[in-house]
């Protein structure tokens, strides 16, 4: 090997020590898409702007020092991300997506067909793929900005069209509809403005005809099995998320001595307990031993507020609010076991 190669590798192993990611290739050259879209639209949608979010998801995530979390990691708890690691990484993450599922019809693209399994599943959501497709194309419409629309694998393994703003998709805690997307239609007027100007529903024609149904039913098969579905499911339960978030604020400070934080959100953090007892547990966690922490943990937050409204002293709310952080654990722990 020539020193300077040598070299250079060495420099490059440096720089990206750490985990970081890359802009992955297109299946086809830039004007092969041209029936649909155009290549100089197809160019700068993927050589700048994805690459644009790829280089700023590594910088945010190397400035939160979430080297080590998965892409999918990364998106699971985007709530409790910084905005730039929640754009940049849906931004990777949706227009990695997007490219596999475009085939162009030129010669030897050879875009696979629907597989029988997700036909099934299509007719049995939608009643057929044409209500699928208009079910579509209105989510895509109906976007207001800029956003996506998506086909997704719901934890119940059925199949619903959705929509999100900005790079959100349905993997993240932010979204209404939870579950993993086969299927995404970028609705950024950067996709389309060159060919298309305003005409979005022109454009949303367009991609129908060059979706590869052979990956999207591949993506299918896959997303049923994939683990993360069923990790969506047990965390999609946004009572205990609010409950502590009010309990990270007001527990960490009085660990530190300030009890201004739990004096002035005691009964916000009761009302959450409440919310929370009454709410639906996810499905994989409902058992008994769960059910019967959240009443203790109601109770111990009744209690919480019972001493702050008598104005006790802080060695005893200290005491309490250690009571409550230990039960809201042990439900945590009773949930991920
Ligand atoms: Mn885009």
């Amino acid at each position: 090997m020539k020193p300077f190669l040598s070299i250079f590798i060495l420099f490059i192993s440096f720089i990206s020590s750490g985990q970081s990611f890359t802009l992955p290739e297109l299946r086809f050259s830039y004007d092969a898409y041209e029936q649909g879209i155009d290549a100089k639209t197809m160019e700068i949608h993927h050589s700048k702007h994805h690459q644009g979010y790829v280089r700023k998801l590594n910088k945010a995530v190397s400035e939160s020092k979430l080297e080590n979390k998965s892409l999918e990691d990364l998106m699971m708890y985007a709530s409790y991300r910084t905005r730039s690691v929640r754009n940049n990484a849906g931004g990777h993450y949706n227009h990695t997506l997007f490219w596999e599922i475009l085939t162009p019809t030129i010669e030897n693209s050879s875009p696979g067909i629907i597989n029988n399994n997700l036909e099934r599943a299509i007719n049995k959501s939608f009643g057929s793929m044409e209500n699928l497709r208009k079910e579509l194309s209105n989510a895509a419409a109906k976007r207001f900005g800029s956003g996506w629309a998506w086909l997704v694998v719901t934890p119940n393994k059925e199949l619903v069209v959705s929509s999100s703003p900005n790079q959100d998709n349905p993997i993240m805690d932010v979204s209404d509809v939870r579950g993993i997307p086969i299927l995404g239609i970028d609705v950024w007027e950067h996709a389309y403005y060159l060919r298309y100007q305003n005409k979005r529903g022109d454009y949303l024609s367009a991609i129908w005809s060059l979706l590869d149904w052979g990956v999207v039913s591949k993506k299918y098969a896959a997303a049923l099995n994939n683990p993360l579905l069923v990790k969506i499911e047990k965390e999609n339960w946004p009572e205990i998320n609010a409950f502590h978030k009010v309990l990270a604020q007001t527990f960490h400070a009085a660990e530190k001595g300030d009890f201004k934080p739990i004096r002035a959100l005691s009964g916000s953090l009761y009302a959450k307990a409440i919310l929370l007892q009454d709410a639906d547990i996810p499905k994989p966690l409902m058992n008994p031993e769960v059910s019967l922490a959240l009443i203790r943990l109601e109770k111990k937050c009744f209690s919480l507020n019972k001493l702050i409204v008598k104005n006790a002293k802080d060695k005893s709310l200290m005491k309490m609010i250690s009571a409550v952080h230990d039960v809201f654990h042990e439900v945590q722990g009773l949930c991920h076991d």
